[in-house]
């Protein structure tokens, strides 16, 4: 397909804000997908590889402009000038191509296929010499490419395509491409239309559960061609990461009790970060965070302790890393250990400094098989026989199966007092849900107000400040996945490093995500998210999400996170309700 092709589509997409019109385009333009060109579909997502996939685009502004300069002619100065006054890279590299291509007369048209090329090529690249080949990658698609050709490849590069299409909508196109209403493959005697919305119904769940499990558009757009008995087949597959099931809150024992039925399972809420362990059948083992990022290079000790303590061919464990002092080994909070996460050099020192202990809480895949469908009672009992418990390496959640009242608050307070965040409550007959926030799941912990928001701007500091950032506007995110303002955050972080997150760190890791300036004020790309502590939520017309925070504090990074596990605004709307 030819790259402009897309990149009308990309036009279209971004000039209509209205969800379902959006849909209605990408629907259109994927019943004309043909099967040689379905990666296209990851282009769409501004991506080159499916959501599991760890491989990041990760192209710096910076490179961006070298490129632009380089295919261009024009001085980075210049260009960065521009992105001042524009505040969007890829509207400087429409203008400045635009420009250009009037003083030459011929260039090849360039495919979505050679996009991909090139932009595959990106991540692998290492070792010396590497930025002058990434800038000729980089600059050849520019030099090719029209105005508006070269707007797309640089915010896609950048990782900020700005058409306003999250995974919901990709699904619903998918669904409404190939749906066929009044199908008679069931024989009720139902009057049509309720029976195409019942038909309709179960297509959107086959989809969803379909992503859920693969994280893949292509191979969900390729099964759902074929109709909901292909979709329904795919499996898991412990070599790519699944979206995992996350948690609504509890306000008591009581309620959970009452939400989740008696008995119920209460287990420690851990206070570290989620870890999903996958084994598969030639024995590979890989560690993914809860934003299915890889991170089997950076806790090789994990690997070990799996290869020693569970005895199983292939399978898929949930569980949470919590980290302890190796010297007193009393358990520390996540932030102590957050660094482990991203950290990929001086490895076995860390695992010295910052051990981490595995427990794990839930199984989904044992020998080839799919556990998914079983009660979450089974499941737990099949993954307690299968782990050989060491304190500090690996073992299963602490955990009571009970009814009564007084047993659950007294497992409460010993959580606590162990340094934990509080319990989970979880339904013993529920089957697991991937991806889904569930009702059969909760989270109970004592009643801090607490967010997971992300950065969307900030502004700089005077005085001791001058130079830092040090106010921060945090955003939620609505039904269709815009983010929404919903208070500024300027306490909480530190002035010293060693105190803990200081305000220089935050500010090193959001300048590089910076869009635009306006004198002390910086619009930043969403990608930062931290946790917030907060007194209580108004209603407000200040902020477009309608409501605002009193006295938000920030307290850690999230780098687990990914942005589908920030607040929605209807968790918000029900905090304040
Ligand atoms: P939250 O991050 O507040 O939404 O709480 C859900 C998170 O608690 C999950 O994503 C896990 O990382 C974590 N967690 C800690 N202990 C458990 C447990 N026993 N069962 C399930 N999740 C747990």
């Amino acid at each position: 397909m030819d790259y402009q092709t897309l990149t009308n589509l990309y036009e279209n997409l971004e000039e209509n804000p209205s969800r379902l019109k959006k849909t209605e385009i990408l629907s259109d333009f994927l019943k004309t997908l043909k099967k040689d060109d379905l990666e296209t579909i990851y282009l769409i997502q501004g991506k080159a590889y499916p959501d599991y996939s760890e491989k990041e685009l990760g192209i710096s502004e910076k490179l961006c402009i070298k490129a632009l300069s380089k295919a261009s002619g024009l001085s980075s100065d210049i260009i960065i000038e521009h992105w001042k006054k524009l505040g969007d890279l890829g509207k400087v590299a429409e203008q400045i191509i635009n420009k250009k291509k009037q003083n030459t007369l011929f260039s090849e048209k360039i495919t979505t296929k050679k996009v991909l090329e090139n932009i595959k090529k990106l991540p692998e690249l290492e070792g010396k010499g590497t930025v002058d080949k990434k800038l000729s990658l980089i600059s050849e698609l520019l030099t090719s490419a029209s105005g508006k050709e070269a707007k797309y490849i640089i915010r896609t590069l950048i990782g900020d395509l700005r058409i306003g299409v999250a995974s919901g909508t990709i699904r619903d196109s998918i669904i409404k491409t190939f749906f066929k209403a009044n199908s008679r493959e069931d024989t009720s005697k139902k009057p049509l239309g309720v029976l195409d919305s019942e038909n309709k119904k179960k297509f959107t769940q086959a989809v969803q559960e379909a992503y859920d499990k693969t994280s893949d558009f292509l191979l969900v757009f390729e099964k759902a061609s074929r109709g909901i008995k292909e979709l329904k087949k795919i499996k898991l597959n412990p070599g790519h990461p699944m979206r995992q099931m996350l948690a609504l809150k509890a306000d008591s024992i009581e309620d959970g009790f009452k939400r989740v039925g008696k008995p119920a399972a209460f287990e420690y809420k851990y206070d570290g970060f989620r870890m999903l362990i996958n084994k598969d059948d030639k024995g590979e083992i890989k560690l993914f965070t809860r934003r299915l990022d890889e991170v089997t290079k950076q806790f090789p000790e994990v690997v070990q302790y799996i290869n020693e303590h569970i005895k199983a061919k292939s399978f898929i464990i949930e569980s949470e890393a919590i980290g302890f002092d190796p010297k007193t080994k009393k358990y520390k909070p996540f932030e102590a250990i957050s660094q482990r996460i991203r950290r990929k050099h001086n490895i076995n020192q860390l695992i010295k400094q910052l051990p981490i202990e595995i427990n794990t809480f839930d199984i989904l895949y044992l020998n080839g098989k799919s556990l998914l469908e079983l009660p979450f009672k089974k499941r737990t009992s099949l993954m307690r026989k299968l782990i050989k418990p060491y304190k500090h390496k690996i073992r299963c959640s602490h955990q009571i199966i009970t009814s009564n009242e007084k047993e659950a608050q007294d497992f409460y307070k010993e959580a606590l007092k162990d340094n934990q965040e509080g319990l989970m409550i979880k339904n013993l007959t529920s089957e697991y849900s991937p991806g889904a926030r569930v009702g059969h799941m909760l989270k109970l912990k004592p009643a801090e107000n607490e967010l997971d928001l992300v950065i969307t701007a900030a502004e700089y500091g005077k005085g001791k400040r001058f130079g830092i950032l040090s106010s921060f506007t945090l955003s939620c995110k609505d039904e269709q996945g815009n983010f929404l303002e919903i208070g500024k955050a300027s306490t909480g972080l530190k002035e010293k490093e060693e105190l803990g997150l200081s305000y220089q760190e935050l500010t090193n890791k959001l300048l590089p995500l910076v869009t635009k300036e306006s004198g002390r004020q910086v619009t930043i790309k969403p990608k930062i998210i931290v946790r917030i502590i907060y007194q209580n939520i108004q209603r407000s017309p200040t902020y477009k999400s309608g409501f605002a925070l009193r006295f938000p504090r920030i307290t850690i990074v999230r780098d687990d996170m990914g942005l589908h596990d920030i607040a929605k605004l209807k968790e918000i709307a029900n905090d304040y309700n």
